[in-house]
């Protein structure tokens, strides 16, 4: 075939095919376009998941009769000028294609009336109809001040597109996600979706994201989240990461999901999809979160638009940080300070507190108020004198403490009572020592726990085939700890030494309970096989439940404890501990 140029139409469907996915991209660019034109209201309308209709009206300033079929001309954008605005980016939108692709293909009507002051008579709207691109109607027509796009029938004329769409409900879903996703970032803005006419999504634009939160995310994971507020500027105001902003709300790590689906990050406010951020929040969670678990996070970062490329592909969801490292060391410094500050020891008895690490809500014990972060600031309104200077490695070093205790007693040879400076606290005697044990495998500074000690007469282990396949993905890993296994033939290997810490162990059995737990642990999350087998062995060197402990034995154990980074959780996220504080006892005892 000899090379040609395409018609006009069928690039015009090639191109709108990169913007407009799918009902939820056409969602998504209608909302963009409201907010940029500082909408305070945005309504969204779907009907059978988006395919049959879409209408998105707003309060915002409208287009100008004049410009509104320019408008749908590709390339055509009032956001933009030149090249060098294209490193500044402050509005949502800037290719100026998304009308034009959404035209392309589908049946559209815009009625758009600018806001008043220039003629506010009700007369002056303008309305334009197009199909497929083609324009087929163009007049005045009454309208409120404000824009309203309909898209009816999306990729009648793309039948490929069409036979991809999923059932009208997993599109409704996809748009659901948009539309929840812009309300948190624009606390300031209502939002209001309807499915098939029924109210999917209201939230009131008061400005406070802890409502949008409840409204979203619900109000029992939302009272499980606290507030995240962090300006990164602290070790030089010129190092990296200055004037990186973090915020938002980050969940507690008795809060966690399967899926990493509620991990929902924001640029400068653009709703993203990065990977690389929710690795760094992942890595703030460590040992915090149940092997294999997803935090909750809403986050924000904001930064100079200087410092970041928005203009990697044409949905304008992938960003490039100019100082990737910068960023990611600054939010996962952020968040790991916040979730190891807001995870107290869980309170005995509190109303709906057996929760793990729950405060009560709205309670002074958080030391901070829910309600501490509203909303989000606008790029414009942070500083930026930021210069950046290089090879500053950042390293986080924050601390998590605890309350100076005095043991007590034992109980059911399980439990390490505790007298604080407010009340009794609980500590789980193989919770903590995991923790410690934990903490000293993984420092430098306690090589010599993890010494590998030759075992005098090596131990033949008899395996099965499982444990076999288990072994070798971990055989790395495993020697890496100390632990070296050689095969002897067949399914017979022979444990050469185990680390110091399982000095005291049965060889055999420790080795079979470690293969075991490594084998139930299939989590897709990709934790390093280090990590995972570094909690297997803590949990198998820890002091059991049940095992009688002398007082100096409980008062070094919680000792070692206050030195932890993180003391109140086990590496696998449970609580260390549990409070019943001298005001709850006052109150069982009626003496309030
Ligand atoms: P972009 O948003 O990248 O500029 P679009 O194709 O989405 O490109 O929109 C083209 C132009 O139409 C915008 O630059 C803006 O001037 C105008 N426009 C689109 N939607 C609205 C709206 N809801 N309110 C006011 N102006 C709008
Ligand atoms: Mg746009």
């Amino acid at each position: 075939m000899p090379i040609q140029v395409l018609p006009p139409e069928v690039a015009a469907k090639i191109a709108a095919g990169e913007v407009v996915e799918r009902p939820a991209s056409v969602v998504k660019e209608l909302i963009e376009n409201s907010i940029d034109a500082g909408a305070r209201r945005i309504r969204i309308e779907v009907r059978d998941g988006g395919r049959r209709l879409i209408r998105v009206s707003d309060d915002g300033c409208g287009i100008p009769a004049e410009e509104v079929p320019l408008a749908f001309t590709r390339h055509a954008t009032s956001k933009l000028t030149s090249i060098e605005d294209l490193q500044r980016i402050t509005t949502l939108g800037f290719r100026g294609e998304a009308l034009a692709s959404m035209a392309a293909v589908s049946r559209l009507t815009l009625v758009s009336c600018p806001a008043a002051g220039a003629g506010s008579s009700p007369l002056a709207g303008i309305q334009i109809q197009l199909e497929g691109g083609r324009q087929v109607w163009l007049g005045p027509q009454g309208a409120p001040p404000g824009t309203t796009v309909t898209i009816e029938n999306l990729f009648y004329n793309v039948p490929a597109r069409l036979k991809f769409l999923k059932a009208p409900a997993t599109e409704a879903g996809y748009i659901h996600r948009v539309v929840a996703a812009y309300a948190l970032a624009y606390p300031e803005i209502s939002f209001h979706l309807a499915l098939d006419r029924r109210e999917a999504l209201h939230s009131s634009g008061n400005g406070r994201l802890r409502d949008v939160l409840i409204e979203v995310l619900g109000l029992d994971t939302a009272q499980n989240m606290v507030p995240l507020d962090e300006e990164c500027a602290e070790a030089s105001p010129t190092g990296p990461g200055a004037g990186i902003r973090v915020s938002g709300y980050v969940g507690l790590p008795n809060l966690h999901r399967a899926q990493r689906d509620q991990l929902i990050f924001f640029v400068n406010r653009r709703w993203v999809q990065e990977r690389s951020l929710a690795v760094a929040v992942a890595q703030a969670y460590q040992s915090l979160l149940p092997v294999g678990r997803h935090p909750v996070a809403v986050i924000n970062i904001g930064l100079d638009p200087a410092e970041v490329d928005v203009n990697v592909h044409p949905t304008k969801s992938e960003v490039k940080f100019r100082d990737q490292a910068a960023v990611f060391s600054s939010l996962q410094r952020a968040v790991r300070r916040c979730v190891l500050d807001a995870a107290q020891p869980p309170q005995i008895g509190v109303a709906g507190g057996t929760g793990v690490g729950r405060p009560p809500v709205g309670t002074g014990v958080l030391g901070r108020d829910f309600n501490q972060v509203e909303g989000w600031q606008r790029p414009s309104q942070l500083g930026f004198e930021a210069q950046r200077t290089l090879g500053d490695e950042t390293t986080w070093s924050v601390k998590q403490s605890i309350p100076a205790l005095r043991v007590v007693g034992q109980l059911a040879q399980t439990y390490i009572l505790a007298e604080g400076p407010d009340g009794l606290y609980l500590v789980d005697q193989h919770a903590a020592h995991e923790r410690v044990l934990y903490e000293q495998l993984r420092s430098a500074t306690h090589e010599l726990a993890r010494v590998a000690q030759r075992l005098l007469k090596p131990v033949t282990l008899e395996l099965s085939p499982g444990q076999v396949a288990v072994l070798e993905a971990h055989a790395e890993a495993l020697s890496r700890l100390g632990i070296e296994i050689e095969h002897f033939g067949g399914y017979t290997y022979r444990l050469l030494s185990l680390p110091a810490v399982l000095q005291n162990e049965e060889p055999a059995a420790a080795i079979g309970d470690i293969l075991a737990e490594l084998a139930e642990d299939a989590t897709p999350m990709a934790r390093r096989s280090d990590e995972r087998l570094l909690i297997t062995v803590c949990k198998r060197a820890a002091v059991k439940a049940g095992r009688v402990l002398t007082m100096s034995e409980m008062q070094e154990l919680i000792r070692h404890l206050e030195q932890c980074e993180a003391p109140r959780t086990c590496p696998h996220g449970r609580p260390t501990m549990v409070h019943l504080s001298t005001a709850q006892l006052a109150r069982e005892f009626g003496r309030l």
